[in-house]
């Protein structure tokens, strides 16, 4: 539409145009408003219904809530208004009608379940606040991709559909492709490696993953965004430096450009982590935890990490923080152990208080430890001859780590449910829409 103009654009004593849904009607007998509302806000569009013509008049009053209008008229200072300006309508065209009933109401005002809501995101979306959300979502990609391109790494775009997993058979959810078996890929992880041997050195991906997960948490979906980056040339520290940065930057992004969003939300006092994010060694991590007698039975170490460990340790670390130097048995066989301390691998874990938000670790770039490592892991390193056989070409020492957006979009603005952070969830229960 060439001549729209947004609600919160329109300005006092022009005429203008405007275009969206009928957010309210309030009919007060000799004057009425609709009130309508777009992206960028809402204006009160006023019938006085003897002063008007008849036709106007009906066609704006009869109108369904959640039709799609445009009105055209004068807007005027009114000081009543919830703007403060009010339109009065020369002519209103209904462009698509709403049904009488809706299954749930974008204006708030009856609660709906969020598997309604998911079921009609298009209308849970026309409510400000759960807009907020996915705008927050997206100015943190933004700061994401531009930390990213300062810091020298280039975006990349990695397969989706794969032959092999990245860590063998499990959690994968399979397809045909033309007769053969195929999988959906649950993590860019091999891809990207093989990008640090290349020309590229330094590359991150912003793509989708997929994993056959049987749980139904309130933190994992069966498709997820992962945040990607690989280097070469960097070891584990240095790949946490990048990746403190990058989450430093979506919070610094969101700050500075999604007021209006927080406010919405609710958050008058969003705190972007200043501070450096304390490195705690996996064996400083599990002391930590079992002193803080939160657990019923100790840790031992060589366990993982369970969620109230992770709970109990983020209440006494109280911010953002990494684990480092986990036991190479519950790391991945691509994860470097340390020369001196096979049993030791330089994996590590950022945790935000509430769960954990990425893992990544300097990764093994000798053939022949590779090679060692995916049979110990009992994977047929045959089968994943695309990848090691590139070791066998010059592969530099290389490091890196994944982020699962979701999560990040979960813990900044805590939300109950990872659920809430993306569009249309893929979970157990949830394959449509
Ligand atoms: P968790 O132990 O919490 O299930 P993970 O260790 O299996 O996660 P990784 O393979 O380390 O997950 O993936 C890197 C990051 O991707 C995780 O730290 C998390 O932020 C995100 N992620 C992984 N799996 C999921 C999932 N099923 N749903 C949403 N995000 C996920
Ligand atoms: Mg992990």
């Amino acid at each position: 539409m060439e001549n729209r103009t947004h609600t919160a654009d329109v300005a006092a004593g022009e005429t203008a145009t405007v275009a969206g849904w009928v957010h309210e009607i309030r009919d007060l007998g000799g004057i009425a408003f609709l009130i309508l509302r777009d992206r960028t806000g809402k204006l009160q569009i006023k019938f006085e219904k003897d002063e008007m013509d008849e036709d106007l008049v009906e066609t704006g009053l009869d109108v369904h809530r959640e039709s799609v209008v445009t009105v055209t008229g004068a807007v005027e200072e009114e000081p009543r208004a919830p703007t403060g300006l009010e339109m009065v309508p020369d002519s209103l065209d209904v462009l698509a009608g709403a049904d009488p009933e809706l299954p749930l109401d974008p204006s708030g005002k009856v609660d709906a379940e969020l598997p309604t809501r998911l079921d009609n995101r298009t209308l849970d979306l026309r409510k400000p606040e759960v807009k907020a959300i996915f705008e927050i979502r997206s100015e943190i990609l933004r700061s994401v991709r531009e930390y990213f391109r300062s810091v020298g790494s280039t975006e990349i775009n990695t397969p989706k559909i794969v032959a092999t997993g990245t860590e063998g058979g499990t959690e994968l959810f399979p397809i045909t492709y033309f007769g053969q078996e195929a999988f959906m890929n649950q993590s860019p992880q091999l891809f990207k490696q093989l990008m640090v041997g290349s020309g590229l050195e330094r590359v991150f991906e912003i793509g989708p993953i997929f994993r056959a997960e049987e749980h139904n948490t309130p933190r994992h979906l069966n498709e997820a965004t992962m945040i990607d980056f690989e280097s070469a040339f960097v070891d584990h520290h240095e790949a946490m430096d990048v990746c403190e940065g990058t989450l430093k930057a979506a919070y610094e992004g969101v700050a500075e450009n999604c007021a209006e969003e927080l406010e919405l939300l609710g958050y008058d006092d969003f705190a972007v982590p200043e501070d450096d994010f304390p490195r705690l060694t996996y064996e400083e991590a599990i002391e930590r935890v079992n002193a803080t007698g939160e657990l019923d039975e100790q840790l031992v170490w060589g366990d993982d990490l369970p969620t109230e460990a992770e709970k109990a340790l983020g209440s006494d670390v109280g911010g953002h923080y990494f684990i480092t130097d986990w036991p190479s048995e519950i790391k991945p066989f691509y994860i470097q152990d340390y020369d001196d301390d096979p049993q030791l691998s330089k994996g590590f874990d950022l945790m935000h208080p509430r769960m954990e938000l990425v893992s990544g670790g300097q990764r093994e770039h000798r053939y022949d430890e590779l090679v060692a490592g995916f049979e110990q892991q009992g994977l047929d390193p045959e089968q994943f001859d695309y990848y090691t056989r590139m070791f066998r070409y010059g592969m530099p020492p290389h490091a890196g780590w994944a982020y699962g957006v979701e999560r990040l979009v979960m813990t900044m603005l805590d939300l109950d449910n990872i659920r809430e952070a993306v569009l249309f969830p893929r979970d157990r229960q949830r394959l449509s829409p």
